[in-house]
């Protein structure tokens, strides 16, 4: 068998184009313009490329972007006064602060001080909670994009067994908490469970969130499973002129393509979906902010 590729990229785009469709509906129906603030502290390169890429996708479907660059040295007690200042401001629906931050600032007070119905990342403890007794609010931007990935791919998940390998706050627990709520048999493994081979082979839909290189190998899959990589590991090409680098999954993708049904790509599967979402979160903000029910 060869596995379908997930098409993450794509999804994502069309994702993006039913978002735009409703930042013009809540503009024109309800003169509501969503409002994403985003707030960068220091000059970590990575972070920098993953906010001018949020700032410059939350501009292209219509929305209000804000973008907030502090110093490196920025005190705790300044970051959090601008929270709060976002927090006032009605024009700002989502507010995403990009972490890690700088270690003299403790991320728990940045989170615990951005307002929960503004909390597009889904990271307060409100709406961790809202997630998972199903109340409508934003649910974390990962997760969400490989639930949709998996309902496309497969319409119900009703009494699939999926196995999440990986318990983060950021992406293995809310994953569980949104494949439960779909009707999945759910299984998180993590560093201490023991045989995840014989695990992993149990699984209709396997998720990896891990952060090892190709830990997953073909013949930990099932045959006729549904593969989702969340992993980003960055490895040296050499074959691609000196110093350069590529992006590869927790999955070894070439072993695993000969087993699966179908399978996300790394990059191009999980990765754009993460943005897409934050804007789907931003429209849930705007409308709930706004007494609407969530369109998306
Ligand atoms: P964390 O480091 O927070 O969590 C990793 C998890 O993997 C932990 O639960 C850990 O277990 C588990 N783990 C570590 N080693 C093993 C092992 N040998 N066997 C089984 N489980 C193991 O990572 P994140 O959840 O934040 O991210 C995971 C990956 O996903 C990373 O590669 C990250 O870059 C990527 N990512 C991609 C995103 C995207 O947009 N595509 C977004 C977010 C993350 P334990 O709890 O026991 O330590």
């Amino acid at each position: 068998m060869t596995a379908k590729i997930i098409d993450g990229k794509r999804f994502a785009e069309d994702l993006r184009g039913r978002i735009a469709d409703h930042v013009s509906r809540l503009k024109s129906e309800h003169g509501i313009i969503p409002g994403l603030a985003v707030v960068i502290v220091g000059e970590d390169p990575a972070s920098q490329v993953y906010v001018s890429s949020k700032a410059k996708h939350t501009a292209a479907v219509g929305m209000n972007s804000f973008k907030h660059e502090l110093p490196a040295d920025t005190p705790e007690a300044d970051l959090l006064a601008l929270v709060h200042q976002l927090n006032a401001d009605p024009t700002v629906h989502g507010i995403l602060v990009q972490m890690p931050v700088p270690k003299h600032i403790d991320p728990n007070n940045v989170i615990e001080a951005i307002d929960p119905a503004k909390d597009v990342d889904c990271f307060t403890p409100a709406n961790v909670g809202k997630v998972q007794i199903g109340l409508p609010g934003p649910v974390s931007c990962t997760p969400l994009g490989c639930l949709m990935l998996l309902r496309d791919e497969l319409g119900s998940l009703e009494g699939k067994h999926a196995v999440i390998i990986g318990r983060s706050n950021l992406v293995g627990k809310p994953m569980m908490q949104l494949l439960l709520r779909d009707n999945c048999t759910v299984t998180v493994a993590h560093s201490r469970t023991k045989n995840l081979d014989e695990v992993v082979r149990q699984a209709d839909i396997v998720v990896a969130a891990v952060g090892r290189p190709n830990m997953v190998k073909g013949d930990w899959i099932k045959p006729g499973a549904t593969i989702i990589d969340v992993g980003i590991n960055r490895m040296p090409a050499p074959e691609k002129g000196e110093g350069k680098t590529r992006l590869i999954g927790d999955v070894d993708f070439a072993a695993a393509s000969e087993v699966a049904a179908a399978i996300t790509p790394v990059p191009g599967g999980v990765g754009p979906m993460t943005i897409a979402c934050l804007l789907a979160n931003t429209i849930t903000t705007a409308s709930l902010m706004n007494g609407l029910t969530p369109p998306v």
